[in-house]
This record gives C-alpha cells, sequence and structure tokens, in this order.
C-alpha cells in the first residue's frame, strides 16, 4: 500500500519553505525507523568500485556506509559484494548496483544519436529492452540512460548519447527508451531508468564538454526540458543533474530547477541523484567555500545521492545534529533510495537476478543480436545514391573496400559500449566479404585516422592501385570510438587524420565511390557528397553493424533512416539547426537578394543535408494537403491528409514528417516545428493515404511575459507535411 506522503521540508541554508512529496509505505517506513542516522547518511552514498574492491570499500559496506554501488560488473563479482552488505552489515540493506547501460550492457545496438536517426520509436524501445534484460540478468538495477540533452552542436561529443536536435523528436525517443528499459521483461526483471542531464547540459558553449551554458528561460522551457517531461511522465524512476550550472547556479545545488521547476512544477516524484563528484566541483567551481556549505547547498536542492562525492556519508550526520540540515530532509532521501531498492526487487530478494546460467543464456542470445541488427538496420541513413550505384548489383565482380574504419572493431561500438566485446563486433570488411561471396572483395587501409600520427606514407598509394583494380569502391571513413563521448570535443568537423587526403586520391581514380561513414556526430561531409556517388551515414552500429551494413549495400534492406541533427555545410554556420526563431532579416530561400539577411557571404546559408533528410532505394512523391476543415476551435481538432505514392520498384518505409508554424504570436518563434511523424510501408506503385490530428496541444507554446506560461494564440498557421524539414508540402489553418 503506497501512503503519499506529503512532508514540508525548511531549508536550513534560505528559511524558505520547500513542499515535496515522497512516495513510502509501511515496509520503507519500518525499514527506515531502524536506521541509525549514519546508516541513512549511507544510503545516499554512491561510490564506484573498479576493479577488485579493496579492504577499505569492504569496511565501508560493512559499515552500512555504503547505498549504491556503480562499475562492478559480472554475477560473480556482483554477489560478493552484495552478500557482504545483506549478511555482514547491520541493517542488511542491500546495494543497489548502478550503471551506463547507454545503448546496450553485452550487446550493442547502435549509439543513440544512431537510433534517433531510426524515428522508429518500437525499434528504440525493443532495443532498450534488450539493454535492459541483459544488465538485469547480469546483476544492474539502473542504468544512468537515457540521455536526454538536446544538442545543436556537433562539435560536442556527447551529442552521440541522446536524439539530437529537436524536443519533439526528443522527447517521444526519451520516452520509448524510459518504457524499453522500465519494461518487465518476460522473467519479471527489469532495470530502472536514470534520465539526465537535467538540464541544458547539451548547450555546453563552443561545443566543449562541461562548459557554461547560458540561455534564457524561454529556451530551457522550450528546448531542454520537453524530453524531460516525457521521460517523467513516462514514469522515469530517478534523474541525474548536469555537471553545468543554469543562469549561474550549478545544478546540484540549483534549487530553483531541482525544487521549483522538476518536482514542484514537472511532478518529478523520483530521486534525484549527482553526477560524479558534483557536491566536490562546488567548492572547485568557486560557488561554495567548502565541503560542509557544498553538501548543504546539495541537499537544500533535493539532492538524494551522492555520486562518488563521499560527503552525504561522510558530513550529514554532523550537519544533522548541529540543526544544519533537518532530519526530514535526510529521511525523505533515504526513502526514495529504498523506493528505488523496492522497485528493483532488492527488498523482496537481493540475490533474485543473480544466476550464472540465465547471465550466460541472456547475453549476446539470438533474439538480442537479431533486434539490435533491426535497429542498426533502420538508424543508417542513406545521404546521397547518384545513379543508383546502389545498391551494388549481385554481379559485380570486383569491391574494393578502402579505409581506416573497413576493419575497425570497438569504433563501431562507440564511447560508452558497457560490457560490448571488440570480438563479438561484424565488421564492415567481414560483413561486405560473407554479403557478396561471388565477388572479389580487396582490402587496403589507406590512411591512419588518430590525427595524432603520421600517416603512414605509402598507404594512399596502395589504397590507390587498389582501387584502380575494382569496378566499386566502398570507401569507409569516420572516427574512432574515443573521438567522440565524454570529454569529446572536436574544433574541427572535417573527417581526423588523412582520410580527405585518402578520399581525393580515390576520386581521381574515377571509380565509382560509395563513402560510408562511421561516426558519433554530423561531419562535415560538402567535398565528400560532391565527389562520391552514394555516401551512407553507418553511425557507430554497435554488434552488428557490418551485417546491417552489408544488408543495406546490397539491397536487402531498403534505408530508411533520416537525419535526427541538421548536417552543416561547413563548421562556420554551427550552432545549426532547423527550428531556430525568425528574425526580421531571415535569409529566404530563392531570393536574388539575400545581402541584408542572416546568411554569410562566403558560403551558403543552408545545410549540406537538412533535418529528417534521408533517401531510400525508391521514390516517393507526395499530394496536396487535404485538411477536412480549414478552421479549428481550440477544444476541437482538424486532419490533415496526404497520399504518398511508391513510385520506385522496392517497397520501403518512409517517416512522413508534420510541422506546424504560428504565422503571428506575441514571441518570436519558428517558422516550422516538428509536431508530429509517422512511418509508413508502401510497396512500389502503391499509394497510401497518411492522416494526422492537429490537436490544439501541436498549437500550444509559451506565451509572452516572465510567467512562461503554456499558451495557444487564435489566427493563421501553416501546416507542412514532407520528406524532411526542407522539402515539404504546404497548407494554413484558422484557429478561431
Ligand atoms: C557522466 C554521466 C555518467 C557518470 C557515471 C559522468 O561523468 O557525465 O553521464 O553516467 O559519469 O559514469
Amino acid at each position: 500500500i503506497i501512503i503519499v506522503m506529503s512532508a514540508v521540508i525548511l531549508s536550513a541554508c534560505t528559511g524558505i519553505p520547500k513542499s515535496s512529496i515522497v512516495e513510502t509505505d509501511e515496509q520503507i517506513e519500518t525499514i527506515l525507523s531502524k536506521l541509525t542516522l549514519q546508516e541513512k547518511a549511507g544510503q545516499l552514498n554512491l561510490i564506484p568500485i573498479e576493479g577488485e574492491p579493496t579492504e577499505a570499500h569492504l569496511k565501508m559496506i560493512r559499515e552500512g556506509k555504503v547505498g549504491s554501488v556503480l562499475k562492478v560488473n559480472g554475477v560473480e563479482n556482483i554477489t560478493k559484494l552484495q552478500k557482504i552488505a545483506v549478511n555482514e552489515s547491520k541493517s542488511g540493506i542491500p546495494i543497489l548496483f548502478q550503471e551506463d547501460v547507454i545503448h546496450g550492457y553485452k550487446t550493442i545496438a547502435p549509439i543513440p544519436i544512431a537510433e534517433a536517426a531510426s524515428w522508429d520509436l518500437e525499434a528504440i524501445r525493443k532495443s532498450s529492452a534488450v539493454a535492459a534484460r541483459e544488465a538485469a540478468v547480469s546483476g544492474i538495477s539502473l542504468t544512468y540512460a537515457p540521455m536526454v540533452d538536446i544538442s545543436r552542436d556537433p562539435r560536442w561529443g556527447r551529442l552521440l548519447e541522446a536524439a539530437g536536435e529537436d524536443p519533439y523528436l526528443g522527447s517521444l525517443v526519451a520516452a520509448a527508451r524510459v518504457k524499453g528499459l522500465q519494461e518487465s521483461n518476460e522473467n519479471g526483471k527489469n532495470i530502472l531508468s536514470c534520465v539526465k542531464h537535467f538540464a541544458g547540459y547539451g548547450a555546453s558553449l563552443a561545443g566543449r564538454d562541461y562548459n557554461i551554458q547560458d540561455f534564457s528561460e524561454r529556451e530551457l522551457r522550450e528546448t531542454y526540458l520537453p524530453p524531460f517531461q516525457a521521460a517523467i511522465d513516462a514514469g522515469v524512476a530517478s534523474l541525474m543533474c548536469a555537471y553545468s550550472a543554469y543562469d549561474g547556479e550549478p545544478l546540484t545545488a540549483n534549487q530553483f530547477l531541482m525544487q521549483d521547476v522538476l518536482r514542484d512544477e514537472m511532478g518529478f516524484k523520483g530521486l534525484a541523484m549527482t553526477d560524479w563528484e558534483t557536491i566536490k566541483n562546488l567548492v572547485k567551481t568557486g560557488v561554495a567555500e567548502n565541503d560542509t556549505i557544498a553538501t548543504i547547498n546539495a541537499m537544500d536542492a533535493g539532492i538524494d545521492m551522492d555520486m562518488n562525492s563521499e560527503k552525504f556519508v561522510s558530513l550529514l550526520p554532523v550537519l544533522v545534529e548541529t540543526g544544519k540540515i533537518s532530519i526530514e530532509q535526510v529521511d525523505n532521501a533515504v526513502r526514495r533510495v529504498l523506493i528505488l531498492k523496492k522497485k528493483a526487487g532488492l527488498l523482496t530478494d537481493p540475490f533474485a537476478n543473480l544466476n550464472i546460467e540465465e547471465e550466460k543464456k541472456e547475453l549476446l542470445s539470438e533474439r538480442n543480436i537479431a533486434e539490435t541488427k533491426d535497429i542498426a538496420l533502420k538508424s543508417m541513413v542513406l545521404l546521397k545514391n547518384n545513379k543508383h550505384v546502389l545498391p551494388i548489383s549481385s554481379n559485380v565482380k570486383n569491391i574494393a573496400v578502402i579505409g581506416p574504419m573497413a576493419k575497425a572493431t570497438k569504433d563501431l561500438l562507440g564511447w560508452w559500449h558497457c560490457k560490448g566485446n571488440e570480438n563479438d563486433v561484424v565488421t564492415y570488411f567481414e560483413g561486405i566479404s560473407k554479403k557478396f561471396e561471388n565477388a572479389k572483395i580487396t582490402y587496403a587501409k589507406g590512411c591512419d585516422i588518430d590525427s595524432f600520427k603520421i600517416a603512414g606514407k605509402d598507404l594512399i598509394p596502395k589504397a590507390v592501385k587498389t582501387a584502380q583494380i575494382a569496378d566499386v569502391v566502398i570507401l569507409v571513413l569516420g572516427e574512432e570510438y574515443w573521438m567522440s563521448g565524454e570529454g569529446g570535443g572536436t574544433a574541427s568537423l572535417h573527417l581526423p587524420g588523412a582520410q580527405e587526403e585518402l578520399f581525393e586520391a580515390i576520386a581521381k581514380t574515377g571509380k565509382p565511390i560509395i563513402t560510408v561513414i562511421n561516426a558519433g556526430r554530423p561531419y562535415i561531409l560538402t567535398n565528400i557528397d560532391a565527389k562520391s556517388d552514394a555516401v551512407l551515414y553507418a553511425w557507430m552500429p554497435g554488434t552488428t553493424g557490418g551485417t546491417a551494413l552489408a544488408e543495406i549495400l546490397s539491397g536487402e534492406f531498403n534505408p530508411q533512416g533520416k537525419t535526427p541533427m541538421t548536417f552543416p555545410y561547413h563548421e562556420g554556420q554551427i550552432p545549426i539547426f532547423y527550428n531556430y526563431r525568425r528574425t526580421s532579416h531571415r535569409f529566404v530561400p530563392g531570393l536574388t537578394d539575400n545581402r541584408y539577411s542572416t546568411t554569410y557571404r562566403d558560403v551558403q546559408n543552408e545545410p549540406l543535408y537538412p533535418f529528417g533528410y534521408g533517401l531510400s532505394y525508391t521514390s516517393y512523391d507526395y499530394s496536396d494537403i487535404e485538411l477536412n476543415s480549414k478552421e479549428m476551435t481550440e477544444n476541437g481538432s482538424i486532419t490533415a491528409t496526404v497520399k504518398i505514392s511508391n513510385t520506385g520498384k522496392v517497397k520501403g518505409t518512409e517517416v512522413v514528417q508534420l510541422y506546424i508554424g504560428d504565422k503571428v504570436c506575441s514571441v518570436t518563434r519558428p517558422e516550422k516545428e516538428l509536431k508530429d511523424f509517422t512511418l509508413v510501408e508502401i510497396e512500389p506503385g502503391e499509394t497510401k493515404a497518411v492522416s494526422f490530428e492537429i490537436t490544439p496541444d501541436k498549437l500550444m507554446f509559451i506565451g509572452k511575459g516572465k510567467a512562461y506560461k503554456k499558451t495557444i494564440e487564435k489566427g493563421e498557421f501553416n501546416l507542412f507535411i514532407g520528406k524532411n524539414a526542407n522539402e515539404l508540402k504546404q497548407t494554413t489553418f484558422i484557429l478561431k
């Protein structure tokens, strides 16, 4: 029986009353009533144990000073520590084991930005469920995923962990991931999800990780918060705050965001944890004089769990005894920890998930491999296909597979690959060799990728020779796994190392070139696009990447992915995204004189590939939009329909996108914003009608003034449906 308690907490530091609702029940209250203050503080302590636990770790566990542990993996290692917690600590409360299961535990799925390029929410949910099944059976109870930070800067290495630039797509992907991670599997086991990094971390200035961010509250609410709200609405169990600061106040100590916005407005009832050492960081950042003040500030902001600062465990007892922190604050945080432990099943049987035989069966199971390959296929994006060089004909005799990524292993797994092993990866070369068994496949590395190494002098000429004897060249370029990811900022978005030099040399051979890019972020492909016959973005596609690529190259699978981020034409355009606010001097495509507009004078204004862009082996024709009514009321809805014909020769799945723009409203708004999409499978020669319901919530925005209230304003709206943010049919309707 869940009793919902409303506790009024008096903030010791500021004296401002903060309300907070905490779930609890009799079992939890009974446990809580038996804990000493030190044991309570221990429950709030989350520590990493990498490698063998030390005597000091074991002692802390026995003393009840460790509530949760991260970085210990595998049934065997987890069982050892769990036994000590359960049998040798006085409270006997099990440890909650946590891990960065970001896109797979052992079977590694495509990186999250790639999955978002599938726009296939069901496939994304399933992929998260694979990760959850494997993690759960390995003793993990909580993962630090999904990351839902909106990012509009491809220099920022962490964008690979999220869903791109758009808050609407980002919100749906966030909800799909939370559901996939937290749903019960057949054995009734699941893991808990921790959405991160609250909030605005993706706006790190100049794409440098951990950098400052600075944007308006309107921007916060319109762009950065919606995916968090979606995760909360999907029932996410916990949340991690960002390293960064909002409006000058680090999230770890930000009462406005962590209490007023997160708890009171957004209705988050779960556990809030810090990121790595962020309580200590308050001192480093210069907002707290010492650890004691940092700890008080974090508690006052409503932080429940301390990741690796070990300040809650060491300082809270004395802070409560001296009246600096109230016992109610600590109790509420402990309740939230115990709720998680209960949800994870640990209060019933801490050893239920610890069975080595089951672990062996689940990891890399056939089903997990199949579901992972499914999303790998759906997430690759075909960016160019001139003269239909793709799919490669089965009659082709000589294929040259060239490039430093062709035989890469770990680089397909990405930065966060958990227990993923590079030996389990199907390389691009292996995938291609197996699929085109009748062709002669030759290989040349072409160059080194690590820009810190000098390109091997003879590698490029050797690659040119290999290309010269081939009918078609598959040139596999990109970046190594460590180049994107946490801390992985890059100033240049040109392919690293000597890859562009290699590309030029191969292009000069005049052979048909299919360029495949293995990367965690949009790179500048302007020259590559111009000189390749086909370009396919494979992202970092995970364990089954080589098989998936080969199925696309051979035409067995018709590509359907679409970019979840705008691909710049030139680095200087960054940040570049489709849904920027209108300005008086905005660039109008097609206008002859754009001199006095927001355009650059040296490069084109448009990106290389717009948001939502991706080709297929077939082609689609869109009819004009039909509305069932040109007028709608605030309580009603209208339906917009387009007919889409498959005008090519093969079956395909099209991601149909709907955008809306308010023509006149009281604040500057984007020309258009994604408000709906659907995937539709169409046979060649077939025409299908696709309808969208336009409801008032799709017309809402944050109104004028400092109250930041959601509002809706009457008048005329533009409605667009089409293939991507730039290729759209348009009509208008009126909200009366
Ligand atoms: C990252 C988090 C991650 C944590 C634990 C931090 O540095 O920012 O996203 O979950 O480490 O590994």
